[in-house]
């Protein structure tokens, strides 16, 4: 027989969330979210589409056409990416220096392209020589690199070196800007990327659900050529465009609740201003930097490329990671992370992204911290 579950009320703890993401959601969001439903095709939801295709240009720094949320997390706006840019048998290059230069490979390879590398250490950038070298070794037809490596808390500093590089050689270069947009320095057009995607559960602080994606005509232009249709049929983008582009007709009945969010995300960082948002970010992950040297922990990656919407901090000797994160969480209700893969056990991964990153999470991250390595 089967009985009825005696679920009780949803009643989710109150944390505080300085992890890899999900940031903390601001409640302008939460409450845009919670605001009636409409159609996927009704007029007033054309003019939010609109609204969010705007904001989102302003956001990615970019006048691409080609500029909207994809459905699903921040995985979904990756491989919208990868299976629609990648045509079987091309040759893909990617780096190896973090766990989403991985995913990368996967994505391009379930696409029937052939994946090479570039090696770089988990903890430090790619080399622009490396790159070079590889590109010339490999004539890869796409070049995917991570602007915010959310494993290693590394951002990659010479971006317009990288498409230079990849352009002469007239591949395409595909951006993972997940941990970057909205919070860290992302100039699309002026960086000349090709195609950069994110998620809206980062520096946006915006629950995971719509995930925004731009592409530039010249891959638009590729996409819409290729040979062979895209694998998946939700992700084809030669479809989506009849839904984002200007028919407006039906492809999927869009995520309601998750695009009124991120219009509501995307609002925010423009009335802040893309750049004051991108100082604030520095300002107060500054602070927490300072205040974790100052308990003399360090950070893993050299200035020079810190990545201040991720911090990865190296976990003192003799101390179990592990255990100082269950401290916080159970004492504070603060979420922190551990590494991952070839920096497991061995960093915290302190996330200061969009409405997280206030200067009183900060405070409260130093104390309890502290404590927890006492
Ligand atoms: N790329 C990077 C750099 C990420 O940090 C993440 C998620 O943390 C993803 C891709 C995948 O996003 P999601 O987990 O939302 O699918």
């Amino acid at each position: 027989m089967i009985t009825t579950p005696a679920v009780g009320e949803l009643v989710p703890p109150n944390r505080t969330l300085m992890g890899p993401g999900p940031s903390d959601v601001h409640p302008r969001v939460l409450r845009a979210m919670s605001t009636p439903l409409v159609g996927h095709l009704d007029p007033s939801f054309i003019e939010i589409m609109n609204d969010v295709q705007e904001l989102m240009r302003y956001v990615f720094r970019t006048d691409n056409q080609w500029t909207i949320p994809v459905s699903g997390t921040g995985s979904a706006s990756m491989e919208t990416a990868i299976g629609n840019l990648v045509e079987p048998g091309e040759t893909v290059l990617v780096p190896s220096n973090g766990y989403f230069g991985g995913r990368m490979a996967s994505m391009a390879e379930r696409a029937g392209g052939t994946v090479v590398r570039v090696d770089a250490p988990w903890g430090e950038p790619l080399d622009s020589a490396d790159v070079q070298a590889a590109f010339d070794e490999h004539q890869p037809d796409v070049f995917g690199f991570v602007h915010a490596e959310t494993s290693t808390g590394v951002r990659q500093p010479n971006v317009p070196e990288l498409t230079r590089i990849a352009h002469a050689h007239d591949a395409y270069v595909v951006a993972d800007c997940v941990t970057s947009l909205g919070g860290v320095e992302l100039e699309v057009d002026d960086w000349d990327i090709d195609v950069a995607y994110a998620g809206p559960q980062k520096c946006l602080s915006c629950p995971p659900g719509a995930s925004p994606l731009t592409l530039s005509d010249r891959a638009m232009d590729k996409v819409l050529s290729r040979e062979h249709p895209t694998r998946s049929w939700y992700f084809d983008l030669s479809l989506l465009e009849g839904y984002w582009g200007d028919e407006r007709s039906y492809h999927h009945t869009a995520p309601i609740s998750n695009v009124y969010a991120i219009r509501e995300a995307l609002r925010l960082v423009a009335e802040e201003g893309i750049e004051n948002r991108w100082g604030r970010h520095l300002r107060v992950a500054g602070a927490l930097k300072a205040g974790v040297e100052a308990m003399g922990l360090g950070l893993n990656p050299t200035d020079d490329c810190w990545l201040p919407s991720l911090n990865a901090v190296v976990a003192p000797d003799g101390i179990d990671a592990d255990d100082a994160i269950d401290y916080v969480l159970e004492h504070y209700d603060l979420e922190i992370a551990s590494g991952l893969g070839a920096l497991a056990g061995d960093i915290f991964r302190i996330g200061c992204m969009g409405y997280s990153a206030r200067p009183e999470n900060v405070a409260l991250l130093v104390a309890a911290l502290g404590e927890a390595l006492e």
